[in-house]
């Protein structure tokens, strides 16, 4: 499926795969090449550099150019990284997944799809609607939690959104559920209010349970500016994992080693559209062939 989202509406790759695919690999090419890359957000110094490398190896090791560049590409999306989500808990508590971002990122989308996949794994699932700030996204999640089929705890509108993640964790204790999946407000207003509230329902909902992994959903297409984001909320809150979303049509792949480097947490799930089912595991093998064939 990856593979069918990402190729079908993959400009990088097409452009990748028919530069790369030449006869002539001449110094013109080479540049196009690593045009496309920057242009996928890889960044300036590791696009220069993966050609660099690639170049040199197929002057060294001879053999095919494709074959070399997405061994480099999936080196450098860190292959060796732990992926796995953190969804259960220890000692009969359930594991609280955090969902953080800014508004639009596509958190309850993200909230939604992933608890589509824990009870596909027969998971015992409540979802927790923190983001008490626009009635909107309360709504927006219970529509999510009626097609999946999971509870959702809601507060009422301008209800303080700790309040609501202890509910959602307690239910999640009380009831011996797997996971409590809590989605956050998104307002990025500055940087201390935000610190200082998701610093808040983190706390607060650890008087249930640990919080086991918190995901940072960034939007693909913003670019730059999604590592600005990265950034100020990973001093919020430790972040375990990202969900890179809307790469469905995206030509801006590369973000994933910018995001991963800046972070120094991987990518661990990416959203390939709006559905239920669009939400997969992050695997640089498997993205790399999507994208090169
Ligand atoms: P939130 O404000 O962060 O909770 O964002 P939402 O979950 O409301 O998502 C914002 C918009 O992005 C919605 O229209 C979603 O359908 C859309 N969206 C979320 N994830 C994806 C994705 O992976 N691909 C695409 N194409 N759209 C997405």
């Amino acid at each position: 499926r990856l593979k069918q989202r990402l190729a079908g509406s993959n400009a990088l790759g097409r452009g990748l795969l028919a530069l790369i695919s030449r006869d002539q690999l001449d110094d013109a090419t080479w540049e196009s090449i690593e045009d496309l890359l920057i242009g996928s957000d890889l960044g300036v110094k590791a696009s220069t550099e993966l050609v660099e490398k690639v170049r040199t190896r197929l002057r060294v090791e001879g053999g095919d150019a494709r074959t070399i560049l997405k061994d480099e590409l999936v080196t450098l999306l860190d292959p060796a990284a732990d992926r796995r989500l953190q969804v259960t808990g220890e000692g009969g508590k359930p594991g609280i997944v955090l969902v953080v971002g800014v508004n639009g990122a596509g958190k309850t989308t993200t909230v939604g799809k992933l608890a589509r996949i824990l009870v596909a794994e027969d998971r015992k699932v409540v979802l927790g609607a923190a983001d008490t700030f626009r009635a909107a996204a309360a709504d927006q999640l219970e529509t999510w939690g009626s097609r999946v089929g999971v509870e959702v705890v809601r507060g009422a509108e301008g209800a303080d959104p700790s309040s609501v993640a202890f509910d959602a964790a307690k239910e999640g204790v009380d009831h011996g559920l797997d996971t409590v999946v809590i989605d956050t407000a998104g307002r990025l207003q500055n940087k201390q209010g935000l610190m200082d509230e998701l610093g808040k329902v983190k706390r607060v909902t650890e008087k249930q349970a640990p919080v086991t992994e918190t995901l940072l959903v960034l939007d693909a297409t913003t670019g730059q500016n999604g590592l600005v984001q990265a950034r100020v909320f990973n001093e919020a809150v430790d972040i375990t994992g990202v969900v890179l979303t809307k790469l469905d049509g995206s030509a801006k792949g590369g973000i994933v080693v910018q995001v991963q480097q800046e972070l120094g947490v991987p990518v661990k799930l990416v959203g390939l559209g709006e559905g239920p089912d669009d939400l997969a595991p992050f695997s640089p093998e498997a993205f790399v062939d999507a994208l090169l064939g």
